[in-house]
């Protein structure tokens, strides 16, 4: 990764913004560090986390100096990015522990997670009209034999109309700084799938929270070099300009 370029703060008259990062590695929980060393290539696989997001949040975080939430575990044990109720809360590696062993990992990783989430949006809430929470995530650029035709996916709700209209103006913004990139929206996922984000958007009214997931094609992190440089800086001053305060935004 190239050297990052710092910027200032958004503006406190702006959107506010959340950065998330819920596969942020494939972290066992301590107690079962063993049971992950004899399952290292799965953890390491895009199946044991999302590769790159967290470099691409925390270069977010720098970049506009938001806040960033990350999550502590790999969703190969607890997946952070679905509600509590959800079947496949429960990763594969964490389904031989006992239903109390499970309990107790929900308890320690998936619910302290969102509960961060929430305290934050709340705080931003108070001082900000708007919070815009953007969850960092990346996918496999192959899956089941198939390539996948996108380089950046931003996904939201259709029904929300703000979130809509800033999920459109963000792919206009970064196909204008990165033309080469393939931005699609709602792809290679549908924004409204069992996740934070869709959970989120039931406990605020649409004026108030705009939970847009944001997906990167993992062949530019693998490659690394100027390709990625450019896109996450791509996707930075996009960000940047998106929140940025009206006034602000049209001198640029
Ligand atoms: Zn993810």
């Amino acid at each position: 990764m190239t050297a990052l370029k710092p910027a200032p703060c958004l503006s406190r008259s702006g959107p506010a913004l959340l950065l998330t990062c819920e596969h942020a590695s494939p972290a066992p929980p301590p107690q079962l560090a063993r049971l992950a060393h004899e399952h290292q290539r799965f953890l390491q696989s895009h199946r044991g986390y999302d590769a790159g997001a967290l470099v691409l949040a925390e270069y977010l975080a720098q970049r506009t100096g938001a806040p960033l939430v990350v999550g502590k575990i790999g969703r190969l044990w607890i997946d952070l990015n679905r509600p509590s109720e959800a079947p496949d809360l429960v990763g594969v590696l964490a389904r031989r522990l006992s239903p109390k062993q499970q309990q107790l990992l929900i308890a320690q990783f998936h619910a302290r997670h969102w509960h961060t989430v929430r305290a934050k949006l709340q705080a931003l809430v108070a001082n900000h009209k708007t919070v815009m929470h953007l969850a960092c995530h990346s996918f496999t650029p192959i899956l089941r034999g198939k390539i996948r035709q996108v380089d950046v996916g931003v996904l939201f709700d259709p029904r929300r109309a703000d979130e809509a209209q800033f999920a459109a103006k963000f792919c206009r913004e970064l196909r204008k700084r990165a033309p080469e990139l393939r931005v699609r929206l709602n792809a290679p996922y549908r924004g409204t799938a069992p996740g934070l984000t869709t959970s989120m958007r039931k406990e605020w009214p649409s004026q108030r929270y705009l939970g847009v997931e944001l997906e990167v094609n993992q062949r530019f992190i693998r490659r690394g070099g100027r390709a990625w440089a450019k896109l996450y800086a791509a996707v930075g001053d996009t960000l940047a300009t998106l929140l940025a305060p009206p006034s602000t935004a049209s001198t640029r």
